[in-house]
């Protein structure tokens, strides 16, 4: 089999604050193949953003940092590029989109020449070639009457258009690996779903792979090949997505899915707040809200990623080998039961 196009190894990125240090990603892994995508997925603060941003060092140093764990992309380690080296990569082989395109087009220039100079700096492209592939990518995205709106300013766009161009933007230097932070959000259903479809063809098209962070497990259940679960700075479940939405191991990933209308019951919020980013609780970092937490889960530090089936894997005690999984699989809530040891 062939290395992962990315792997992300013990990932952890801090940030200095006044109220302390915040371990925004604390011990992250995963991998990302040729072609595949793979969603990053959790409520705001669990460190989604921030593990993207550190694959290209993005985060701003200070007060961020990484302090530990390796960023291998085809077989190189990121974090031992130099700033130069890395700026070859980013924009290049692993372009970034963001939600807010505001602060990726520079109001003083046209849509098309920001896209063409993006071709134009990582590939040797002459500019009526580099003019046709901008529109063309414009016509890709849903930007109507491309031909002329590449001559537009960003202020002439439309908040949506805007995103539009920014994804076609970083989508012109043929990147291996597409970047995006829930860079649909902003956007209608109807808009979403031509990115989306957009993305899918481009990967088809280029093997490339696309690192996608939402917080919408319908885009998710649409588009991920593999899902990253992550809670307070860790993974909580990984896995190809169909076994994750077939049989959700971690009580976490369950209380999101029980937070989809259309499961049958009514919407559930989950129960308790985000863990405090400077002070996190000890122990599995989701005990203060999980319906399955012992004394155990409070005391330990947080579980490994057990085994579950097929690659699926969870941090939680429950799928250790001293232990009944099927407790968090389908037995009742056993917080009140603290009685494991
Ligand atoms: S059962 Fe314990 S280890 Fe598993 S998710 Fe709940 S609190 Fe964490």
């Amino acid at each position: 089999m062939d290395d992962p196009l990315l792997s992300v190894e013990n990932l952890h990125t801090q940030f200095d604050t006044r109220d302390g240090t915040v371990r925004a990603v604390d011990g992250v892994s995963f991998d990302v193949d040729r072609g595949e995508t793979v969603c990053l997925v959790g409520e705001s603060g669990s460190g989604k953003t921030v593990t993207c941003e550190s694959v290209t060092r993005l985060i701003p140093t200070p007060p961020g940092e990484v302090t530990d764990g390796r960023i291998v992309f085809d077989g190189d380690d990121l974090t031992e590029y130099s700033e130069k080296r890395l700026r070859n990569v980013r924009g290049n082989r692993i372009a970034h989109v963001f939600q807010n395109p505001q602060n990726a087009l520079d109001p003083v220039y046209t849509v098309g020449a920001q896209i063409v100079e993006t071709m134009q700096f990582h590939r040797d492209v002459g500019d009526a070639a580099a003019r046709r592939r901008a529109i063309d990518l414009l016509e890709r995205v849903g930007i109507p009457k491309a031909s002329t709106r590449v001559d537009d300013y960003p202020h002439e766009f439309s908040g949506g258009m805007r995103q539009r161009a920014v994804i076609a933007m970083a989508l012109a230097s043929d990147p291996d690996l597409l970047i995006a932070d829930e860079p649909t959000t902003a956007l209608d259903v109807t808009i979403e779903a031509q990115i989306l479809d957009l993305l899918a063809d481009l990967q088809a098209e280029r093997d490339m792979a696309v690192l996608f962070v939402t917080h919408d497990l319908g885009v998710v259940a649409e588009i991920a090949d593999r899902v990253v679960i992550m809670y307070a700075g860790k993974v909580m479940e990984r896995g190809d997505v169909h076994d994750v939405f077939d049989q959700p191991s971690h009580p976490y990933t369950q209380a999101l899915l029980d937070c989809l209308p259309g499961q049958g019951t009514e919407l559930r919020p989950i129960e308790g707040s985000l863990a405090d980013p400077v002070d996190p609780p000890d122990g599995c970092r989701f005990h203060p809200r999980c319906p399955h937490a012992t004394e155990a889960c409070r005391r330990e530090g947080q579980p490994p990623l057990h085994a579950v089936a097929n690659g699926q894997r969870a941090s939680c005690v429950y799928y250790g080998s001293d232990r009944d999984a099927s407790t968090v699989l389908d037995g009742p809530a056993a917080s009140q039961e603290v009685n494991d040891d």
